[in-house]
């Protein structure tokens, strides 16, 4: 899942530009999907930790990239502790994407923020979001759980961020899957005053 939305953005951007440019018509207004995307950059961004109450020491900073981790290979995530039915928080502004019950996320929910960034949750409890839905920064979508590949383990949040444009400074050649790191970004980054 979390792949694919990246995937289907990119390839629904460039076939628009490629329409627009195509009908001569159209082409002088080929310039609207670029400057969406610079708008969509210039976008400040201010996150905060998606778990009401965690804090800092809730997470294990090396678990994002951990490996081997199942049949996710590498953990393209970070994995928030708090107990069964603490708030999931919406870490930025943004829109709900889609919200989804079922594959190894179980019950989850996908945000468009600022910058062109995905951020995914899941394993959650309950789902309080609905797609097109507007979020503020705290806003509540759902609730900590174990649902999908969770189960039987401590509850928690997985939370992760993808860019459909990549970073080719993050490429890392020494990691497995270190390629991908150019379109998943570590939340750590974000989440610490
Ligand atoms: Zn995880």
């Amino acid at each position: 899942m979390i792949t694919n939305i990246t995937r289907r953005f990119l390839a629904i951007f460039i076939s628009s530009f490629f329409v627009i440019w195509r009908s001569r018509r159209l082409r002088k207004w080929a310039f609207i999907p670029a400057l969406i995307i610079l708008i969509g950059y210039l976008l400040p961004q201010k996150m905060v930790i998606p778990v009401q109450g965690a804090t800092t020491q809730d997470w294990n900073v090396a678990s994002f990239w951990a490996y081997p981790w199942g049949t996710s290979v590498t953990h393209k995530g970070i994995d928030i502790f708090n107990p069964r039915g603490s708030n999931v928080i919406s870490s930025t502004y943004g829109i709900v994407v889609y919200t989804f019950d079922g594959g190894k996320g179980g019950k989850s929910v996908m945000v468009l923020g600022p910058k062109w960034r995905f951020h995914y949750y899941a394993h959650l409890d309950s789902i309080d979001a609905f797609p097109l839905q507007p979020l503020k920064i705290g806003t509540v979508i759902g609730t900590v759980g174990d649902t999908g590949n969770a189960k039987g383990k401590p509850p928690h949040l997985h939370y992760a961020i993808t860019t459909p444009f990549p970073y080719p400074q993050l490429y890392d050649k020494e990691a497995v899957h270190g390629y991908k790191k150019m379109f998943y970004l570590n939340p750590d980054t974000w989440l610490r005053p």
